[in-house]
């Protein structure tokens, strides 16, 4: 059924509480929802009405596109001069014989592993050491791009930076032009976890606060460059925290326009300080992207990580708002399996990707960082298929 049949039917529904319609006929008229409304959404709205706004959300904006991007990750070092609660990744520079911290060379080592590999971006964040400074980043940005000109550098999170510009002593707009002119070309959404110093100065309290998060992004911003933006949900954080969030990204947003794409990132428990606090189920999980889609209603994209939620959950999260899967993985992260990912190692093939999102009836497209179209995999037959395979809906005798 048409999205905007089921959307009229939601907004009709007499048995509905009147809020649900209001907020409904708002997602119809594509009005933005208040503070107010985005709480009432995760206190009452069950998920079968939830899927059918973001749905809706998500067939304006895309249609049935869903995209994914090949590339891999350069994760300098997992040593780091924080001890956020959350993390599962780390290890504190005393526990330094559990950790790894590359050199400009080995990083470039593991850039050239994939010269010949149609990968379009290297995505490189890791943990904060204070050898990894401004001149050091510069000089590696600058080595990747002379390197291989056509690779999308999309490095670092506002907690690296805050850190090695407040070390260089120069001022965040000073500092983003520096990176730009080495060669970074687009800000991954890390970092941000929950901005509310309520919660941020339980589980994250000595990096970069909330609003220096958002400054940094608004400085990159102002010189004509994108990036991305998550939210870590799901363990100590209440709803209002969650929507304050959006709200802050959302109005940031407004003023800039340089977000492209909002993450959910869900908190797990394993092998890291906050083990005690239990995660929140997939049932929340695609509450949480239905609501982030109706809320932020000036970003383009929501995606997920399917290592990290489990191939199936990403799959039923393209009903829920999410209109972009990342993309295909190999070994070269260590974030997801070290942070209880529902795989160890997880790694796909494109042609793996590409029948994971056929599978659910979309259209599997390859975008390049900024959203380009590198290649429409609807139609391309892979060698050895006969045919793209789609979901066939049992057969009831
Ligand atoms: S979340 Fe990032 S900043 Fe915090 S301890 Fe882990 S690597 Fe360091």
């Amino acid at each position: 059924m048409d999205t905007t049949i089921k959307l009229a039917l939601i907004i009709n529904d007499p048995d509905l509480p009147a809020a649900l319609r209001v907020i409904a006929q708002k997602v119809q008229n594509q009005q933005r929802i208040t503070f107010d409304e985005g709480v009432y959404l995760y206190e009452h709205a069950e998920l079968g009405y939830l899927g059918v706004l973001a749905n809706h959300i998500r067939e304006q904006k895309h249609g049935d596109k869903t995209y994914f991007n090949r590339n891999f990750h350069l994760e300098p070092t997992n040593l780091c001069v924080y001890d956020c609660k959350f993390c599962s990744y780390s290890r504190l520079i005393k526990q330094k014989e559990e950790g790894w911290a590359l050199t400009l060379d080995e990083m470039l080592d593991v850039v050239k592993k994939y010269d010949a590999e149609p990968v379009t971006e290297v995505h490189i964040v890791g943990g904060v050491l204070p050898q990894y400074d401004v001149a050091f980043y510069s000089a590696l940005f600058t080595a990747i791009k002379k390197h291989r000109p056509e690779l999308h550098v999309k490095a670092l999170t506002p907690v690296e930076y805050h850190y090695i510009f407040k070390k260089a002593k120069i001022d965040y707009a000073t500092g983003m032009k520096l990176m730009k002119d080495a060669g970074l070309e687009s800000i991954p959404g890390g970092g941000a976890e929950i901005f509310h110093p309520d919660i941020r100065n339980v589980i994250a309290k000595d990096k970069c606060t909330g609003q220096q998060w958002l400054d940094i992004h608004e400085e990159w911003h102002k010189l004509g460059m994108r990036s991305n933006a998550t939210m870590l949900y799901g363990h100590i954080e209440k709803f209002e925290h969650r929507v304050d969030h959006m709200e802050q990204l959302r109005e940031l947003q407004d003023r800039t326009g340089g977000f492209q794409t909002f993450i959910p990132l869900k908190f797990r428990n394993q092998h890291n300080q906050m083990e005690n606090v239990p995660e929140v189920s997939v049932i929340e999980d695609l509450r949480n992207y239905a609501i982030a889609r109706i809320y932020l209603d000036n970003f383009d994209h929501i995606k997920a990580y399917w290592a990290m939620i489990s191939r199936q959950t990403a799959q039923l999260s393209l009903n829920f708002g999410v209109d972009d899967i990342d993309g295909t993985l190999d070994d070269t992260t260590k974030i997801y399996s070290m942070a209880g990912a529902e795989e160890q190692n997880p790694a796909m093939s494109t042609k793996e990707l590409v029948e994971l999102i056929r599978q659910v009836k979309r259209k599997p497209i390859e975008r390049d960082t900024l959203y380009n179209v590198v290649t429409d995999f609807t139609d391309v037959v892979f060698e050895g298929d006969v045919k793209p395979q789609f979901y066939k809906l049992p057969v009831i005798n």
